[in-house]
């Protein structure tokens, strides 16, 4: 896994973090730049089902586009919430088959 661009101290990734109802550290991704609050770029990347849950969501912006992630995904917030928004159950559930991937060093095969 390559490490993605990553920008530190986002204020759009501080109003996240407001919205979410104050958590500690968010992450959110913003055309291909993980945009973060609460942690820094070496807290980030050391926390590996972290950055392969934000590739899953680099991997679904550069497939809708952003502006299409953006809709959707704020459409899906509205519908069901954060939890069971799609595009977090397919992050999470890339996150988790990653994770299992590095277990059996396998990691590079892992596809976001
Ligand atoms: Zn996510």
């Amino acid at each position: 896994m390559n490490q993605p661009r990553t920008l530190v101290n986002s204020p759009l990734a501080r109003i996240a973090r407001l919205v979410l109802g104050g958590a500690p550290r968010v992450a959110m991704v913003l055309g291909q730049t993980v945009h973060l609050s609460g942690a820094t770029r070496a807290e980030f990347l050391a926390d590996p089902e972290w950055v392969a849950h934000e590739e899953v969501h680099l991997r679904q912006v550069r497939d809708l586009g952003l502006a299409r992630f953006l809709w959707q995904y704020l459409l899906e917030s509205a519908r069901v919430g954060y939890y069971q928004n799609k595009f977090e159950v397919e992050a999470r559930e890339g996150a988790r088959r990653f994770m299992e991937a590095r277990a059996r060093g396998q990691a590079e095969a892992w596809v976001a």
